[in-house]
């Protein structure tokens, strides 16, 4: 084949896994997806699928590097690395700096890096992703697509926390937000399958995920978003505990004699609808614990809903109107369930469920509710899908105006 290379490789390089994708910006299909995980522990695999199956591949112990190797040995197999023409990354954190998508470079690598303080768990795990791709792939453009970016367009209300404000202007002190790269892939999809223009829209968007957030989003625009300094904030999330009164950090070390760090460990990681179930993080193990009787099940889903739809009652505030709630992710693309009791919970909006079309993930145009209701739908997000769509653009633009 000796066709010109268009396709973009998408990253996603977490602390033990790397996410890849290979994505024709034309026709906007993937060629390609996988993930190589349990990096850095025994059991090290890859699974990928392209447009037929699942495939797994064992690695045994692999880091990063190794991983790395392994996926652009498949890519070769698969004849797809000479297709490549630029390789996106998703970065978590881009603090103030970055707020919009942005070709890497030594200066941007070293912004990305000194955002660390903000993203300690994911920053470094990006920027490892960003250095292992330069070594393979030397001459290659690589963008950087930030979780945080889309969040920049809020308002100083919406952002600053309510705390000295010295914190922020020494250490950048505020909610930043996150999800950002799909809330701006959904709202775009939204707007397309509503009708509307996405200049005049009016949007409330639930990513119900691992992570969960929600944000305004008027005139395609973020102008508010539950994410705050880092991920925890918000939200009920599989095992993050979301908003909670700041003191229990003094309370649990005084009665518990944990450290900051154990404590941070437990909101991060042992909270949430983990927490409260003392079963699972899973919403789908949750629903099918709750319908065979479990009540632990039924009360974490029960506060992930109501703090959920209290959240979203919220940031209407924010809002002149609403053209839709976009319910998206994991939970969000495929809970009927959880989606039902948001909207009961929500009729004070407006909002009246179609039970039918909710039970079938949407109708044509994704819509869930009633003709005569606040208009709610189920969108499904990509993000991989947008990082390869900013990437391509990076690159195009690059090469119209001779700039490298
Ligand atoms: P994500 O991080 O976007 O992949 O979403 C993961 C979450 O989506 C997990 O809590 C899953 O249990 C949940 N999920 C996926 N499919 C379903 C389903 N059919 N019903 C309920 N939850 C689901």
């Amino acid at each position: 084949m000796n066709t010109t290379p268009s396709n973009i490789l998408v990253i996603n390089c977490g602390s033990s896994s790397i996410k890849f994708a290979v994505i024709n910006p034309t026709t906007e299909q993937a060629l390609i997806t996988g993930i190589a995980e349990r990096l850095g522990e025994t059991g090290s695999q890859i699974v990928w699928k392209d447009s037929q199956q699942k495939h797994t591949i064992a690695l045994t112990t692999a880091d990063h590097d190794l991983a790395m190797q392994s996926i652009l040995k498949l890519l070769a197999e698969q004849q797809l690395i000479d297709s490549l023409a630029a390789i996106g990354h998703r970065v978590v954190h881009g603090g103030e700096e970055f707020t919009h998508s942005t070709l890497i470079n030594e200066k941007v690598k070293k912004a990305i890096a000194d955002c660390q303080p903000l993203a300690p768990l994911h920053n470094p795990a990006n920027l490892l992703g960003i250095t292992i791709t330069e070594k393979y792939f030397e001459k290659m453009p690589q963008v950087a697509v930030f979780d945080t970016a889309f969040h920049q367009t809020m308002p100083a209300q919406a952002y600053l926390y309510a705390i000295p404000y010295r914190f922020y202007k020494e250490k950048s002190v505020r909610r930043y937000g996150f999800h950002g790269t799909s809330y701006r892939y959904v709202t775009t999809a939204a707007c397309q399958q509503l009708g509307i223009d996405q200049q005049h829209s009016q949007l409330l968007c639930a990513h119900l995920g691992n992570g969960c957030s929600a944000a305004a989003i008027s005139n395609g625009q973020a102008i508010d978003t539950t994410m705050g300094l880092t991920p925890l904030e918000g939200l009920v999330m599989g095992t993050r505990s979301g908003n909670l009164d700041p003191n229990l950090f003094s309370f649990l070390a005084a009665e518990y004699g944990y450290s900051l760090d154990d404590i941070s460990h437990i909101l991060n990681k042992e909270s949430g609808l983990l927490g409260i179930s003392e079963l699972s993080n899973d919403m789908r193990t949750l629903e099918e614990a709750a319908n065979q009787g479990n009540q632990q099940a039924q009360l974490a889903i029960a506060v992930f809903c109501y703090q959920l739809a209290k959240t979203l009652g919220g940031l209407a505030t924010a809002l002149t109107k609403i053209d839709g709630l976009v319910f998206t992710g994991g939970i969000g693309e495929n809970s009927s369930y959880v989606r039902q009791q948001v909207i009961k919970q929500l009729a004070i909006l407006g909002f009246k469920l179609d039970e039918q079309a909710n039970l079938q993930n949407g109708n044509e145009q994704g819509v869930i509710t009633q003709p005569n209701s606040t208009c709610a739908l189920v969108v499904k997000t990509n993000e991989e899908l947008m990082i390869a769509r900013d990437t391509a653009s990076l690159i195009n633009q690059t090469t119209a105006t001779g700039n490298d």
